[in-house]
């Protein structure tokens, strides 16, 4: 920021190093009030990490650095009436209750429902039927609700219990422990879990069969054609032509009724056969393992290079793979535990679906010196990004850890290397490498 300041950037003058979060939070604190002060609107502070070498061990998710977060002010807030509490039923089978609101005007625009995140939610709020309610929208789209009007409430009111099964298809809820979220563990037979998951398996990132958006999942869905991923891959001209669908708005209006014609029926047919080429580690993706998101499906590929290795690994094995904690390994191994993703897996396979890992993928061996040989990477290096370095290790058969364990036989360290991992590292004698000495073993 200085040095853009000094080539002549306009900055802002009121940013500040916090060496706590102590700090961070009086900061925010004291703009909260001061604000309004300055001579043009604010709606929040950036608050970021200030080391290079931080950011760069934080590093990224598919969406957003995990180094920098925006902080939003209390925003604008309205009091309505709570009318009743619906449940949605979203494809990981995950519920997220929503209020329905007595219909209030918020910062430009009508509100009619809040989001309640979760059981925890309501009954920290300890909300009830008939309530009046404050709400207010902060950086996300959908309004929440922040606390109640107690003065309004009547006596006869009572808290609200959360729903045990789910509205979807009866199955009695769960809870896993330490958890926010009820689950409906029906996955394979939960309509908004089957559609949801057919959705994403066609979506852009996943097998991008777009083709097939637009309501289109739902004609298959509900005329009996789709019940898995899988399941498209057996569709043809016969069993798509002519499928309608009869959409009645809710708002009392005209009933519209979709009918599946040649071009369209061709347009699919064709998007379904083009995804058979879409590589491994997106296939990996669109099959919604649970906590698999774009980038973790990318490491599970490059490691395991099949899903028949995959299928077969341990938790401990999964763990042992750069970024990959517990609870994704727990998930990987629930979801191979199950039968009926087994079945489809097997499907895919056979349809044709691309679940191995290209050769073009995979990373050109160079040699095999550095084969059993276990390195941590951690710091700023002068020749190579630390992803490079990766690589290399890779390419000359080493293998990458994120923590140093004893397992660790070295630590490539770079200019402001976390000093945990040195400390750890001298502790249990882990031999500690420069760029250039790293540099010298691989020549
Ligand atoms: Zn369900």
């Amino acid at each position: 920021m200085q040095k853009a300041k000094e080539w002549g950037f306009k900055i802002s003058e009121h940013s500040k190093i916090c060496k706590s979060i102590d700090q961070v939070f009086s900061f925010l604190e004291k703009w909260n009030v001061k604000r309004h002060e300055l001579a043009f609107d604010t709606d929040g502070v950036v608050i970021k990490v200030n080391s290079y070498a931080q950011q760069e061990d934080l590093g990224y998710t598919a969406k957003s650095p995990r180094w920098a977060i925006a902080y939003k002010f209390k925003a604008e807030s309205v009091s309505t009436e709570l009318i009743s509490i619906s449940y949605q039923v979203g494809r990981t089978g995950a519920i997220t209750p929503v209020a329905n609101l007595s219909p209030v005007q918020l910062a430009g625009t009508t509100v009619k429902r809040a989001t309640l995140h979760n059981a925890d939610q309501i009954a920290k709020l300890d909300l009830r039927i008939g309530d009046h309610v404050f709400v207010e929208k902060g950086g996300e789209i959908i309004p929440k609700i922040t606390s109640v009007d107690l003065s309004k409430r009547s006596d006869s009111s009572k808290p609200v219990v959360y729903i045990h099964t789910c509205p979807e298809c009866g199955t009695h809820l769960k809870r896993s422990e330490g958890e926010a979220l009820h689950y409906c563990p029906n996955t394979s037979g939960c309509p908004p879990q089957i559609k949801g998951r057919i959705e994403h398996f066609i979506s852009r990132r996943a097998m991008n069969i777009d083709s097939l958006g637009e309501g289109k999942v739902e004609i298959l869905f509900e005329n009996e054609r789709i019940k898995s991923p899988a399941d498209l891959y057996k569709l043809n001209y016969h069993s798509l032509i002519k499928l309608e669908k009869i959409i009645e708005p809710e708002d009392g209006g005209k009933v519209k009724k979709i009918s599946l014609q040649d071009k369209s029926v061709q347009k699919i047919l064709n998007g379904i056969e083009a995804s058979k080429t879409v590589p491994f580690e997106r296939v990996l993706y669109a099959i919604g393992i649970r906590f698999v998101g774009e980038t973790v499906a990318k490491k599970l590929a490059l490691h395991f290079k099949s899903i028949d290795a995959l299928k077969k690994a341990s938790v401990e094995e999964l763990i042992e793979v750069e970024e990959i904690g517990e609870r994704i390994a727990q998930s990987v191994v629930e979801f191979f535990g199950d039968k009926v993703n087994l079945r489809i897996i097997h499907d895919l396979e056979a349809a044709g679906l691309q679940l191995k890992l290209s050769e073009s993928s995979i990373p050109k061996t160079l040699s095999a010196k550095l084969e059993g040989q276990t390195f941590v990477v951690s710091g700023v290096f002068s020749n190579f990004s630390r992803e490079d370095l990766k690589m290399l290790i890779e390419q000359h058969g080493g293998k990458n850890q994120s923590g140093v364990s004893a397992k660790t036989n070295f630590l490539l360290a770079g200019d402001e290397a976390g000093p945990s991992k040195l400390e750890k590292a001298k502790k249990l004698n882990v031999r500690i490498l420069s760029e250039k000495e790293f540099e010298e073993m691989i020549k």
